[in-house]
């Protein structure tokens, strides 16, 4: 049997802003992409300000309706992968299997650390504390026999926590909680969920899983088999990089589309998914290819060369440069596809701060839009495939 830890660093930014300025402890403070501009988005906010209503993200526009006494302050970014880092070096003492799932979370493999070093919980415990006296932070701990479920119990019982998932206890602990608190469960998921009766993770888990891969398909799979405590995907270590030849997403449609806006909206949804994954492995790709398959199952595949990058702008002009050249009116689509080849690695001086996935790292405290992108991000960490950039954009226009 395993024992994973996923450990999550509590307001990250806020919390590392408070420590720098003690007196935002006593005021509703945020962190914010662009604290001048009121379309900059909500990056990371403190517990006062978490009472009045404002989320992560959501534009400082809004969270001031809320709370117009919040104090903003903009991001440092080098701040925070300092103490990620450090904090990660913290977990490194206990296991040399640490994943970084974003900048404020990782996941830890202690199964062959009990030996040397206690129980989980015991090692948690020693983490947690270690955490808060050196550095003055606070995590949250799940702990649990694979990743979801500890992914899940961090999120239970926070800040300054730790939440035991085992065998015996976890069906008690999860299944009355509402089913969008599994990872990959995003709005959309969701909502069909809650369409076929299914609200808390003891409903997804009892149900008929032919059910869910028939409306959700592979996600949907997925996620009964998190909800019925089944995961055996590994946790990597520290220092593992995947060689990756090509990065690419396809999508099936419920039924054909031959009208251009949304074949061209599909594609943009692919782009950003595409890029999105070029950023999260921090490559970027000279080669962008599309291919279709018609209603008789015939499949067209174009590509062209680009410059290297990973930006979903770049990404999306070269995706419908093929589209415009090679679709034919009125053919009726079922499946498309965008794939990224010729991948080199970011050879960045900056490289850490791709931890953050943007755009352009010289220009983060200033530039709107790669705040915005980031927030996605870490979105489509969380959620998947439900979040694209498009929408994004969309989010942006409507501000
Ligand atoms: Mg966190």
């Amino acid at each position: 049997m395993r024992w994973i830890l996923h450990c999550d660093l509590n307001n990250f930014f806020a919390s590392v802003e408070m420590l720098k300025n003690p007196e935002y402890r006593k005021i509703p403070m945020a962190v914010s992409g662009d604290p001048n501009k009121r379309h900059g988005i909500i990056l990371a906010k403190n517990q006062i300000a978490k009472k009045y209503g404002i989320y992560t993200p959501e534009t400082v526009f809004s969270a001031l309706r809320k709370c117009p006494n919040l104090v903003l302050v903009k991001p440092h970014y080098e701040e925070y992968v300092k103490y990620s880092n450090l904090v990660n070096d913290i977990y490194l003492k206990y296991t040399d299997k640490v994943e970084r799932f974003s900048i404020d979370e990782a996941f830890l493999d202690v199964t062959e650390s009990i030996n040397i070093f206690g129980t989980p919980y015991k090692i948690a415990y020693k983490i947690k504390e270690e955490i808060k006296s050196r550095y003055g932070l606070t995590i949250s701990v799940g702990i649990s026999f694979n990743k979801s479920l500890a992914k899940l119990g961090s999120d239970l019982k926070k800040p300054d926590a730790i939440t035991v998932l085992d065998y015996d206890n976890y069906k008690r602990k999860i299944y009355n909680l509402p089913v969008e608190m599994l990872i990959y469960v995003g709005k959309n998921t969701k909502e069909k969920l809650n369409k076929m009766g299914i609200k808390t993770i003891g409903q997804l888990a009892l149900s008929n899983k032919y059910r869910i891969v028939k409306h959700l398909g592979k996600l949907g799979e997925q996620i009964y088999n998190y909800a019925n405590g089944l995961d055996n995907e590994r946790v990597k270590f520290y220092y593992e990089k995947e060689e990756r030849k090509s990065v690419s997403k396809g999508i099936t449609f419920e039924s054909d589309i031959d009208n251009v806006v949304q074949i061209e909206r599909e594609f943009s949804k692919l782009a950003s998914r595409v890029s999105y994954l070029l950023r999260s492995i921090d490559m970027k790709a000279s080669i962008i290819a599309i291919s279709f398959k018609d209603n008789m199952f015939i499949t067209s595949s174009r590509q062209k060369r680009v410059e290297y990058t990973n930006s979903y702008d770049k990404i999306l002009n070269a995706v419908l440069e093929l589209l415009n050249d090679n679709y034919i009116n009125g053919t009726k689509i079922r499946y498309i596809c965008v794939n990224a080849s010729g991948l080199k690695g970011n050879n960045n001086d900056n490289i850490q701060l791709d931890l953050f996935n943007i755009y352009d790292n010289k220009n983060i405290a200033n530039d709107k839009k790669s705040s915005a992108i980031k927030a996605m991000d870490k979105l489509k960490h969380k959620y998947g495939d439900k979040v694209d950039y498009c929408s994004a954009l969309d989010f942006k226009n409507k501000t």
